[in-house]
């Protein structure tokens, strides 16, 4: 079981797919807040931070330190060791925000 770590929502999901998909249509559009990109709320928005900007970046422009930017690597981590990400960008393209399992 997946949880959305987005603050207040708590919503959870059987495949991590899912929650991605969940967090990328469910939820507003977050702006990235180093370069003012648009962005997918929950992990697209972590991963733009931490592929597009450096650390030192990302720590002045969230205010984070080591333990912030240690978490959000390791929840990248899992994410991605989990999750098939172009199920998920193409789930969010066709704007399905349907579990997986309705399809089978
Ligand atoms: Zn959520
Ligand atoms: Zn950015």
């Amino acid at each position: 079981m997946w949880s959305c770590a987005i603050q207040g929502c708590g919503a959870g999901a059987e495949h991590v797919e899912d929650l991605l998909v969940h967090q990328a249509t469910d939820h507003e559009r977050v702006q990235c807040a180093v370069c003012g990109t648009l962005l997918p709320d929950g992990y697209f928005a972590i991963r733009h931070a931490f592929e597009e900007h450096s650390r030192a970046e990302y720590v002045r422009a969230y205010d984070a330190d080591a333990e912030d930017i240690r978490r959000r690597e390791s929840l990248i981590e899992d994410i991605e060791s989990a999750a098939n990400i172009e199920e998920v960008v193409s789930r969010i393209d066709e704007g399905d925000s349907e579990p997986a399992s309705s399809h089978a």
